[in-house]
Formats: structure tokens, C-alpha cells, sequence
């Protein structure tokens, strides 16, 4: 009997686990499963947090029921640092967990230390990537609204998920408006892009174009190539000495691996990212596997100007945490020939709230070369993305992960 331990319970580590289980069904084999919650969020929606439209109990749900009923062990716990040698996980409670296959699906933590007064705690800037976060930027965004002034969205240097930085800034725009205060506020979109729509992966055809006409539209100015210097109490300056003043602002930190990955260095590179083949295999112990976002992933082009990252979304960690079990199910059934697709060339599947208004990014591949791209604005209303949470929500209530 192996015995299969999964870090993290989310997007990929949470499809890993029921995927494993299922492929293994006729086996004694163990999965366990290793998480400090027992709650599945559904990210994406995080972003309407702030405006009200979301409650988290709307957007999480108790996984253990379903552990228990798929015969998973949970095991509510941080993992602090791996020893590959020895394929042993030590605990944050001190208890020690081994295995014959780990996956690492530990998402990612916040960089706050790039620029002085970016981190939350500072009281400057809000944040809306993780809950408790997320509602304080709800409290700063009413306090907007009482005594509105100007407002600054965007992404610092190194950001890598401007994507959902641009659905919280036309969110801002359309709030503002219904509770009447928009005229009252100046608002800026900074981001280290060479262009806006460039997304970090190269952009996709007619983007910029539309963006840009939604920006104007909205009547939101925009800096590109924009490089952070300072934040002070209600002034951001950008390196190039532009001083932006704000009333309240939400800026997008860059991204490194979890903490466990980063006290692990010898499955992770400098950042605490998961070097992998196009298996998803570890580069060097062949018996570790990584899903989501934790996994390293370059840039397929160069960088001229400001620094900025890939972005790593739901579609792509959901089938990434797939790969994995189905490459794991097979070792363990004497089958060495794994499944590949590099990051790159897994299809972009994503859906842009725009506000009133909605986007669909649709690519036969991430990253460019790509056969097929498509950009489809959707003006009426942001129907698909309340459907896609909807269906998201509903296939993994059910445990039914193997669902597109
Ligand atoms: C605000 C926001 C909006 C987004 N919007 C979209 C969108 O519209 N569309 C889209 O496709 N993508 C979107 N994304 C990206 C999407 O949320 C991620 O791709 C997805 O969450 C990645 O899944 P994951 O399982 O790899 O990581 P996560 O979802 O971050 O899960 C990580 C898991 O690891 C666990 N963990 C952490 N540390 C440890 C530890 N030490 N030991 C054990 N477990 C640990 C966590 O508790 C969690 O269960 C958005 C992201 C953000 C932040």
C-alpha cells in the first residue's frame, strides 16, 4: 500500500486528492491530505468582496464531509518544511507525516517587502488576496464613499496577478458610481505592464485596444511601465517621480511560494517555487510532485522594462492538480510513461469582470505560440462569471472534481 500526502486543499491540492482517490478506487492505497483549513474558497469571487457583493460564506464551503465520504485522511495542519531525503513532513504542531508520493499544492504568499508601506498591517494600502483582507478593504471602501477622494488600483513591480487587479479596478469604477460619489474620485491604474491588457502573457489580440476603451470610457487615467518608489501616508511616488495622491488604494504585491516551500530548499528555487518537469514531476526527487501555484514557471519572453510574472489562474491549477494524480496513479500502477504540458501550452480559459460588463480570454495556449486566440466582450452584464462560481462551487460541493 502507498501512501499519498497532498499539501494544501484548494483549487489544485483539493482536485488532486479526489482525482487520486478516484483513479486509485480499486486499491488499498492512502491519500491524506495536510491543510491549515478545512474550508474551500473559491478565490476568483474575492474580488467582490470589498464592494459587498460577496459574503465569505458565500464563497467557501466545508471540506471534510466530503474527505470523509471519499475515504481521504484530513489531517488539519501548516506542513513547516519537507526533508526529501528522507520523504518526511514535519508539521507546525511538531508531528511528522512520511510518504511515497507527496503533492505540493501550497499556493502562494504575499511578497509585502518590496516596497515600504505596501504590507496592509501598515494601514495604507489594502489588499484583497486573502479573506481577512479582503474585508478590511471592504471597511476602507465604505469609509470611500462617506468622504470619497482620490483612488489608486493597480500592481507593484514583480506582480504577476494583475488580472484580478483590473476586475477589482472596474468593479471600483461601477460601485462608485451606484452609490453616486464617482465624480468625486480620480481614479489612476498603475501596473508594471508594457501595456495595458498585457495580462503577463504577452497580451491577447484586440486587448489593449479594449481596455484602453474601457479605460476612457470610464474615465480611469492609466500609467504602464510603472515602478513603485515610495508610498507615504496619502501620496504614492513612482520612480520616475510621478506623485500620485490617494484617498484609499489597493495594490497587487508580487508573489513567492509558501512558507513550508521556501524552509524546504532543496524542492524549491530562491522564491520557494516547485521546479517540475512537464509532468509535474520534481526536477530532482521523482517521487514529489507540484500543482497550482506553487509551481516555478518563467516568463517565455524577455523583460525590457519594469519587472513583472506569469499569472498562474484557477484553470490551469485545476488542471495541473489532474496531471498529477493521473501521473502518480500510474507510477503506482507500474506505468512510467507520465502525462506532459508544460504550463505554456495548457489552453488560457478565463473569464474578466469588467464592471458592467464582462470579458472572455479564450487561447488553444497559454503562452504564445498559439493557434487560436480569442478576446470576447460580453457589454450587457458579468452573467458568465456569477455562472462560472455558480458551477465551480456546485461540482466541488460534490466532490465531483473530475468535472471540467
Ligand atoms: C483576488 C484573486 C482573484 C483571482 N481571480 C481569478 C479568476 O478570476 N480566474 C482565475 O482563473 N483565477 C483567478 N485567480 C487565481 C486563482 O485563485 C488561483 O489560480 C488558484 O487559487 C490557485 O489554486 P492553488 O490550489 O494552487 O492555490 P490556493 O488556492 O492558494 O490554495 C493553496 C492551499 O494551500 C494551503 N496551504 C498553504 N500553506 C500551507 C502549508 N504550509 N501546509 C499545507 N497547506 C498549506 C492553503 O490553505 C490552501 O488550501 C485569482 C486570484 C486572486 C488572489
Amino acid at each position: 500500500m502507498k501512501r499519498i500526502v497532498i499539501l494544501g486543499s484548494n483549487f489544485a491540492g483539493y482536485t488532486a486528492a479526489l482525482e487520486l482517490k478516484r483513479k486509485l478506487k480499486k486499491e488499498p492505497h492512502e491519500v491524506v491530505v495536510v491543510s491549515p483549513t478545512h474550508e474551500f474558497l473559491y478565490v476568483p469571487s474575492l474580488i467582490w468582496v470589498p464592494f459587498g457583493r460577496r459574503k465569505l460564506e458565500d464563497i467557501r464551503f466545508d471540506l471534510r464531509p466530503i474527505f470523509d465520504k471519499k475515504e481521504i485522511k484530513f489531517i488539519e495542519q501548516a506542513a513547516e518544511h519537507i526533508d526529501p531525503d528522507d520523504n518526511t513532513v514535519f508539521l507546525q504542531n511538531g508531528d511528522t507525516i512520511t510518504y511515497d508520493y507527496l503533492v505540493v499544492a501550497t499556493g502562494v504568499k504575499m511578497n509585502f517587502d518590496v516596497i515600504d508601506g505596501l504590507n496592509p498591517e501598515d494601514h495604507k494600502i489594502q489588499n484583497i488576496v486573502i479573506p481577512k483582507l479582503a474585508i478590511k478593504t471592504n471597511e476602507a471602501f465604505e469609509d470611500l464613499v462617506k468622504d470619497p477622494g482620490p483612488v489608486v488600483v493597480g500592481a507593484t513591480q514583480g506582480a504577476s496577478c494583475m488580472g484580478a487587479a483590473y476586475e477589482y479596478l472596474f468593479n471600483m469604477d461601477k460601485e462608485l458610481r451606484q452609490r453616486k460619489v464617482r465624480d468625486k474620485v480620480d481614479l489612476y491604474w498603475i501596473t508594471p505592464e508594457p501595456y495595458v491588457g498585457n495580462f503577463g502573457i504577452d497580451g491577447m489580440p484586440g486587448g489593449e485596444a479594449m481596455l484602453k476603451m474601457f479605460m476612457k470610457l470610464y474615465n480611469i487615467h492609466w500609467i504602464v511601465d510603472a515602478s513603485i518608489e515610495k508610498i507615504e501616508d496619502h501620496k504614492i511616488i513612482l520612480k520616475d517621480g510621478t506623485e500620485l495622491p490617494y484617498k484609499m488604494s489597493m495594490l497587487m504585491p508580487p508573489f513567492e511560494g509558501a512558507d513550508v516551500m521556501k524552509a524546504s530548499p532543496k524542492l524549491s528555487d530562491a522564491k520557494g517555487f516547485v521546479p517540475v518537469e512537464g509532468s509535474y514531476q520534481h526536477v530532482s526527487y521523482a517521487n514529489v510532485f507540484a500543482a497550482g501555484l506553487a509551481v516555478q514557471v518563467k516568463p517565455p519572453f524577455e523583460i525590457k522594462g519594469t519587472a513583472f510574472g506569469v499569472p498562474k489562474t484557477g484553470y490551469p491549477s485545476d488542471v495541473t492538480g489532474k496531471i498529477v494524480a493521473e501521473n502518480i496513479a500510474r507510477l503506482i500502477q507500474g506505468n512510467t510513461k507520465l502525462k506532459s504540458k508544460e504550463w505554456g501550452r495548457i489552453p488560457a480559459v478565463c473569464i474578466m469582470d469588467a464592471g458592467r460588463k464582462e470579458v472572455y480570454l479564450l487561447a488553444n495556449h497559454l503562452f504564445k505560440p498559439r493557434q487560436f486566440a480569442i478576446i470576447l466582450p460580453n457589454v450587457f452584464n458579468d452573467f458568465g462569471k456569477v455562472l462560472l462560481e455558480k458551477y465551480f462551487l456546485w461540482k466541488n460541493k460534490r466532490g465531483l472534481a473530475w468535472l471540467p
